[in-house]
């Protein structure tokens, strides 16, 4: 009796990199002016672990976010770098009248957008809630340009508001926080404190667009891999995003020696997403790797603002 000849060639991969995966202007800003000035960073300028490893490799110290003023004098530190994250109002004055020179990468988005924001709010009679994590830089900033703004990031939080926040009420967000959390945060605020509460998104551009990219990725694939470090905000909210609909093939990777085979077995599409803290080189690395480990045909491709897909400018289109 004849029978249907065995296929044994493994199947083809393909690849597609999410939507503006990868740094956005506000960290690459920060990083050239690190490596123009070379001179001591107040924190890690970006959550990466691999990007803050090339600014080491360049001499360049990363010291305590919230250094020790007096120690800072003491040691002869006169200039120092401030990261995108941004920094607290009051340190800034003091470590002007230490004169101790500070050159400014907080991003423009917070800057002028956000910082802008809470003051027209304020003049306007506001009290202003952030929507964000009370202990990240960005939120501990931006708090600091405003009169006793309040933070929440939990329900418990949400229910510790004071009762008297008057009749005038709007609400703001991290820049990096999902919609979602946003938005559930909002609707409890509403329902147990402020049912006129007036809210913002003030995520940025560059987190809504990977934001966007990764959810529909997420649902295009059988497999997601996140490439960013694991204590950057927006990358793991890119791959809290992927879990949602690839709750067992989300793999969120800070090196691209985490990748692992097993990951490529029976799966034909596979997204790649990166943080906005993540070095393209380094989503690079990723998509190599993965051509490296598959034992079939790979096949590259990018995705567009619209979700088109389209040959990737990365090596070979196909790479067997
Ligand atoms: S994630 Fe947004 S706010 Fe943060 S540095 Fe990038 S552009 Fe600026």
């Amino acid at each position: 009796m004849a029978t249907e000849p065995v296929s044994t060639s493994p199947a083809t991969l393909e690849v597609v990199i999410a939507h503006s995966a990868g740094t956005c202007f506000g960290v690459e800003d920060a990083i050239e002016m690190a490596e123009a000035q070379k001179k001591p960073i107040l924190g890690p300028i970006v959550h990466n672990p691999i990007v803050v490893g090339h600014l080491a490799d360049q001499g360049i110290p990363v010291l305590e976010r919230y250094s020790d003023l007096d120690s800072l004098e003491h040691e002869g530190i006169d200039e120092v770098v401030i990261t995108a994250h941004g920094y607290p109002k009051e340190l800034k004055e003091s470590l002007e009248r230490r004169g101790i020179r500070f050159h400014d990468a907080t991003c423009p988005v917070l800057l002028k957008w956000v910082y802008g924001k809470i003051r027209t709010y304020e003049a306007q009679g506001y009290a202003v809630i952030l929507v964000g994590n009370p202990d990240h830089a960005e939120i501990i900033a931006s708090r600091s340009y405003g009169n006793g703004i309040h933070v929440v990031y939990s329900p418990e939080e949400v229910e510790a508001l004071p009762d008297d926040l008057g009749d005038k009420v709007v609400a703001f967000c991290q820049t990096t926080i999902t919609r979602e959390r946003f938005e559930n945060l909002v609707a409890e605020i509403r329902r147990v404190k402020v049912p006129h509460l007036e809210a913002v998104d003030t995520r940025c551009k560059p987190v809504k667009n990977q934001q966007n990219a990764v959810e529909r990725l997420s649902q295009w694939a059988d497999a997601m891999i996140i490439v960013g470090g694991f204590d950057s905000s927006n990358t793991t909210n890119l791959a809290r995003i992927s879990r949602r609909h690839l709750p067992d093939h989300t793999h969120h990777v800070d090196s691209v020696d985490l990748l692992d085979p097993a990951w490529l077995t029976g799966i034909t599409r596979l997204g790649i997403g990166g943080g906005t803290s993540t070095p393209k080189e380094q989503i690079q690395a990723v998509q190599r790797r993965v051509g490296e480990l598959h034992p079939g045909r790979v096949i590259y491709r990018r995705e567009e603002r619209d979700g088109e897909l389209v040959k990737d400018d990365f090596g070979e289109d196909d790479v067997v």
